[in-house]
């Protein structure tokens, strides 16, 4: 049987063709699953019934749901998937005054090797299919609540494109989930050859994993610098026409005294000026056995004044469900736990 979650309309199209059906009963199926959650094809209303009968003989639609779940403190919600293969990864379910987040896992770990990374610790177990990241919001229990959604769970979104760029697709298509682009955050340490793919074939913002803006410091913390050089992605960035409301941000996580030095913020205003890329700063969440600790507050503060009249934008992000391990670079611990006892 064939999972119709995960597809897009053209893809659903070439099914039913064949049958005589066209695309607006491709446009109806893709609604009822994506938009309305219809788990019968009983229930779509706006096809025929022989079209019913054919679906419910040759496909399912099966959004999964997750295995467990931990609740954070501040409501922050990680859930644990296991897809038909076997592949784990997790979810994490962010509800805020405005927005209901879900950052959603792209691989089953990671083949990065970012050495901070609690997901690269899990290694690399396979590539996530758009059902899957799919699955990772229509399967919680609060799916009608989301509005945001952001790929910055485990795995890198740019080493898995063809997965990614459909389940954007769906989640921006008004036959899909109907969410506006500018809700849609992809994050990466930074593939360059899927760069502009990327920004040609989705509307969404993306987030570029900086940590500093020197090259020889940088590949210490993301090792996808030696092969792609965090320059050339900026400047292809720079000379991208990017639509007004379209937001490209480059992320630091702050350790104190190693990237939150003067020097680093001079070589950010340097590397950004004038480009309309904007800055986000992190929190540093150390892992076991780690003795570097954030940047203080007042110094993210201070880095965010200072970029902010040098003209670049910049906030800095609260962290959230940290002590569930569900804040950036944390995910996965319950896996390795899980790993090291078999
Ligand atoms: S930080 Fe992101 S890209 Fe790096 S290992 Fe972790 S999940 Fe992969």
């Amino acid at each position: 049987m064939k999972n119709l979650v995960g597809l897009t309309v053209s893809e659903i199209y070439e099914l039913i063709k064949p049958e005589g059906y066209n695309l607006m009963h491709a446009k109806a199926i893709a609604n009822s699953i994506y938009k309305k959650r219809i788990t019968d094809f009983s229930g779509i209303s706006k096809i025929p019934r022989k079209l019913q009968l054919f679906l419910g003989g040759i496909a399912e639609q099966s959004v999964y749901e997750p295995l467990a779940s931990e609740v954070s403190s501040d409501g922050t919600v990680k859930y644990l998937f296991r897809n038909p293969e076997g592949k784990q990864f997790e979810t994490v379910y962010i509800p805020d005054k405005k927005h209901d987040t879900v950052c959603v896992s792209t691989q089953s770990g990671c083949r990065m090797g970012c050495p901070f990374c609690v997901t690269a610790k899990y290694g690399f177990h396979g590539d996530l299919d758009s059902g899957d990241i799919i699955s990772q919001i229509l399967g919680i229990p609060t799916a009608g609540k989301v509005t945001h959604i952001v790929f910055m769970g485990m795995g890198e979104p740019l080493d898995n494109t063809e997965s990614v760029f459909k389940a954007c697709e769906i989640l921006t298509a008004e036959w899909g989930m109907a969410l506006s682009p500018g809700n849609v955050t992809v994050s990466t340490v930074g593939i360059t050859p899927a760069i502009v793919p990327f920004l040609e074939k989705t509307g969404c913002n993306l987030t570029l994993s900086l940590f500093s803006p020197f090259p020889a410091e940088r590949i210490k913390v993301v090792p996808a610098e030696k092969k792609y050089p965090v320059d050339e992605i900026i400047d292809i960035l720079k000379g991208f026409p990017l639509k007004k409301k379209r937001r490209i941000t480059v992320a630091c996580v702050m350790i104190r005294g190693i990237n939150d030095t003067d020097r680093h913020l001079e070589g950010l205003k340097r590397m950004l000026k004038g480009s309309g890329i904007r800055v986000n700063l992190l929190p540093y969440h150390s892992v076991q056995g780690d003795e570097n600790v954030s940047s203080a507050e007042e110094r993210m503060m201070y880095f965010k004044h200072n970029l902010v009249i040098s003209g670049i934008s910049a906030s800095i992000r609260r962290s959230r469900g940290a002590d569930i391990s569900a804040a950036c670079g944390l995910l996965a611990s319950g896996l390795i736990q899980e790993q090291n006892e078999k």
